[in-house]
């Protein structure tokens, strides 16, 4: 029989933001005790954001992004998008061009603008100053993406774009923690940035460069180590892994396919309440005993 509490304990989770397949899938988090999660789109935002504008002796911050923003506002690359939401800027622009691989290009208030690969730059002889050339290099080695603008024959600026971590995503680890659960990053992006993000909300460990078709087997070693795993995500390539799991919980802000694949859904996509609803089942669970 189906007991009241487990019942109720769903209900709650509705009230809560989390919506439950069954009653059933509750008595399943009692031993949980590894929180497997996913990076992209569920301890990030899954998106570029504007980080960091390097300027070249003599630039400003206003104008780079004034005149960079406008070009970008034009294009639909993920960086553009990134660099135009920043700037927010009502320059005119005229002659916008897309350079395939490279780029975009156009006149921005009277200016011939490129933003780009430095590549782009130097086909039209504008080549990175040191300090620039050197931002440019720190950055990458940090595995971030960053690109180039010039205007009127002189390179002015390099821009990084990041997908940064979720505001909520460092209280939701220290509370995952706090329920005594061990967190580990998985991901598929390379080391440099799982680690920086593990440390900037709290992971210790970091299983990084995963090809989507292996997450699942992440999963399955740690439980034939002994451990009883719950595993975030939001992605296509995260569904296999959040069925594998003991419990799978999926951020409703993801894929349809990651929802299906998933015992819970926290629907605004908050890891925070990941954590919740891992204490919610513990406490109906203990009703019930
Ligand atoms: P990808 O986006 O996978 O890197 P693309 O061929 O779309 O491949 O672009 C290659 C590179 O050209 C980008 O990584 C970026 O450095 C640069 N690039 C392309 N489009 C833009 C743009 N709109 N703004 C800034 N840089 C761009
Ligand atoms: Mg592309």
């Amino acid at each position: 029989a189906t007991p009241t509490a487990l019942l109720v304990g769903t209900g709650r989770g509705a009230q809560m933001g989390i919506l439950i397949k069954g009653p059933e899938v509750l008595e399943s988090t009692r031993r949980i005790d590894t929180v497997v999660l996913d990076k992209t789109g569920t301890v990030t935002e899954g998106r570029m954001t504007l980080t960091a504008v390097h300027l070249a002796e003599g630039e400003t911050r206003e104008e780079v992004l004034r005149l960079a923003g406008a070009l970008e506002h034009a294009s639909e690359h993920p960086i553009a998008q990134a660099v135009a939401r920043a700037a927010q800027s009502d320059a005119t622009v005229e002659d916008f061009a897309n350079v395939e691989g490279l780029g975009v290009q156009g006149i921005v208030d009277g200016h011939a603008v490129l933003v780009g690969r430095p590549r782009l730059l130097e086909e039209w002889s504008q080549h990175l100053p040191p300090r620039l050339a050197d931002a440019l290099a720190a950055e990458q080695a940090e595995g971030r993406t960053a690109v180039a603008v010039g205007w009127d024959g002189r390179a002015r600026a390099v821009l990084v774009v990041s997908d940064v971590v979720k505001p909520t995503s460092k209280e939701a680890i220290g509370q995952l923690r706090a329920l005594g659960l061990t967190p580990v990053l998985l991901t598929g992006d390379n080391e440099a940035v799982a680690t920086s993000v593990a440390a900037e909300v709290g992971i210790d460990e970091v299983i990084a460069g995963v090809l989507p078709a292996d997450k699942v087997d992440v999963v399955k070693r740690l439980q034939s180590e002994g451990k009883v795993v719950a595993m975030v995500g939001d992605g296509v390539n995260d569904a296999a892994a959040l069925a594998q799991a003991d419990l799978g919980l999926a951020m409703g802000t993801g894929t349809d396919a990651a929802i299906e694949a998933s015992d819970l859904t926290l629907v605004r996509g908050d890891l925070r309440v990941a954590a919740d609803a891992l204490r919610l089942s513990r406490r109906t669970l203990s009703t019930i005993k």
